[in-house]
């Protein structure tokens, strides 16, 4: 799977916006914001320029269901979790350059301009539908306000538009036994006719059939998923019965009670977001054209896989309808990251029922940063699922970043310090042996970064860990513990090459585990750059270079503490009694 051939001026990155309506957790970052925030860090290494773009999704019945649950306003909830999960982000390090809101008046503005545009150049029309109706409450049950039988499976708590079971998507009035999900409601739904405003995806098909051709080197879930939309094309409904959302900017009395459907105006949230962001950065209303329309912005979108029909198929379909805008240069689809349940020995969906779910802000109370971080990214879910297990968070974590990677540091760093006064040693004594481990350095990085420019975040980290592991045993053969007590002159040129190493080791960790690759920063006296939408030098080449005999060196600290059993067994517990949401 090759990176895509042309090169590009800039770099545009994408993360699915979570909706504001509950914290967010470890599924949700293993899936659509780890791997785009290691891209993105890996990229501004590069000094490319590149910019992230993130936010709530605070539209939908998500929302509006959650505040009739709780008794609360939609804005009340919107607003306690968009701060809580803004929050939660930037405690794990996920580098947004601007976390933004689709209750953003300047949404209202975007989103209206995207179906006025696609309207004038006839792309939306209205047509009736039956939908679900409840004539106690007497108000439409839009999606999951209505709950029943799967007209596909039979599961019986399907939603109205979809079964969360088997994955089917139907027509409202196809939904077996409908009964409405809102507390207290205890009539029968009944159909009832509305009209609505629809997308006309067939119109879109030669041009969606032609992009999806031009890029073979997707991942296959994300084609497989594409090309099954585009070969079965229908008219989509894009408005919907609720007062919680943006307003439909067409003159008719039909738009009252309605508004535009919320798939439609998230992945919009994009553009509006860049939109902010060029607003408050450049002082620049215009600022985000560039990163939206010019052919030499690289576009690439991170989702979880329920997204991919959203970002593969309708909204570059949107897009084409706009003219002027680019498409994705790539859309990284991942899999699903499931809990290993230890008292069944199963692997179970994280779901808020079961209270299994792990969020990111009790993780970060109760784990380092880079230990989960390092563990998510090893066990991400690429190409299948996998299993969040706490005896395999343990085990490697500690078992390969810390004992593989940090005890190198550790036990070259401290050797250096205490024998060469806390300088690089001179390296007038090199042999066959040391060549061959510097020459590991450019090689090894260099596959690190080909893993990386493939979307491949498993195989990045793993090559990471290599080097590592090529560093023990260069240390382990040359024994610099032994040869100090006889030959300095040695033990000097030795450490001199494991400096360099470990100066790698600080550049290749920085997209994985920032923190630690700041405090090793620190300990080398080297500066990691901070290049943003800029750009900047390409210190991923600076790596390679060689920190010269006689730099400071500063005193040690353990980068990565390890985790020990009973500390492990506690989170573990407390996990099972559901206290981790
Ligand atoms: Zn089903």
């Amino acid at each position: 799977m090759a990176a895509s051939k042309k090169t590009f001026q800039r770099l545009l990155v994408t993360s699915a916006l979570p909706y504001a309506n509950g914290h967010i957790h470890l599924g949700h970052i293993a899936g659509a914001y780890l791997p785009a925030d290691i891209y993105v860090r890996y990229q501004r290494l590069r000094g490319v320029k590149a910019l992230y773009v993130g936010g709530s999704d605070e539209h939908g019945v998500p929302i509006t269901l959650t505040a009739l649950k709780e008794g609360v306003t939609p804005k009340e909830v919107i607003d306690r979790y968009h701060t809580a999960n803004a929050e939660a982000f930037q405690r794990l390090g996920i580098s947004y350059d601007i976390y933004g809101r689709t209750s953003w008046p300047l949404h209202v503005n975007t989103t209206q301009q995207f179906f006025n545009t696609l309207n004038a150049a006839g792309y939306i029309h209205t047509e009736e539908m039956e939908l679900w109706y409840s004539p106690q409450l007497e108000r439409f049950l839009p999606d999951r306000y209505v709950k029943g039988v799967c007209p596909k499976c039979g599961y019986t708590d399907a939603n109205g538009d979809e079964c969360e079971s088997c994955g089917a998507q139907y027509e409202a009035h196809e939904l077996l036994e409908p009964r409405a999900n809102i507390p207290g409601d205890t009539s029968s739904p009944i159909l009832r006719q509305s009209r609505h405003w629809f997308l006309d995806l067939p119109k879109f098909r030669d041009h969606l059939k032609t992009w999806l051709d031009s890029h073979p080197e997707w991942r296959a879930n994300v084609k497989g998923i594409a090309y099954g939309w585009v070969n079965d094309l229908r008219t989509r409904c894009i408005t919907r019965d609720t007062d919680w959302g943006i307003p439909i900017p067409v003159d008719d009395p039909d738009v009252a009670n309605k508004r535009i459907y919320v798939w439609f105006d998230a992945p919009i949230g994009y553009v509006t977001n860049t939109r902010q962001w060029a607003i408050d950065n450049l002082n620049d209303e215009n600022g985000w054209e560039v990163w939206w329309k010019d052919q030499d912005t690289r576009l690439v979108h991170f989702i979880g896989k329920d997204n991919i029909p959203f970002h593969a198929v309708i909204f570059p379909a949107m897009l084409m309808g706009q003219q002027d805008y680019i498409l994705a240069d790539n859309v990284v689809g991942n899999e699903y990251l499931n809990i290993f349940n230890r008292r069944t020995g199963q692997s179970e969906k994280g779901s808020k029922s079961r209270g299994n779910m792990i969020s990111v802000r009790w993780a970060v109370d109760h784990l380092s940063v880079d230990a989960i971080r390092y563990y998510l990214c090893a066990i991400a879910p690429e190409t299948r699922d996998s299993d969040f297990d706490w005896d395999e968070f343990m085990n490697r974590y500690n078992g390969e970043l810390c004992d593989v990677v940090g005890n190198f540091v550790h036990r070259c760093l401290t050797m250096t310090v205490k024998n060469f006064d806390g300088c690089v040693p001179p390296a007038d004594a090199l042999e066959e042996n040391d060549r061959a481990m510097l020459d590991a350095i450019p090689r090894q990085l260099d596959a690190i970064a080909e893993a990386l420019e493939g979307f491949r975040f498993r195989q990045a980290i793993e090559r990471f860990i290599e080097l590592g592991r090529k560093a023990n045993v260069y240390f382990d053969a040359m024994k610099p513990w032994v040869t100090r007590k006889t030959d300095m002159e040695r033990t000097g040129a030795t450490l001199y090459v494991c400096c360099q190493v470990v100066k790698a080791l600080c550049c290749a960790m920085a997209p994985f585990m920032p923190e630690g690759a700041g405090k090793l920063a620190d300990i080398l006296n080297i500066t990691l750059p901070k290049n943003g939408p800029d750009g900047g030098p390409d210190a991923w080449q600076e790596a390679i270079t060689l920190l010269p005999v006689g730099s400071p060196i500063n005193k040690p600290e353990a980068l990565f503490p390890k985790l020990d059993k009973d500390q492990l067994a506690e989170l573990a517990e407390a996990h099972e009694r559901g206290e981790a949401t």
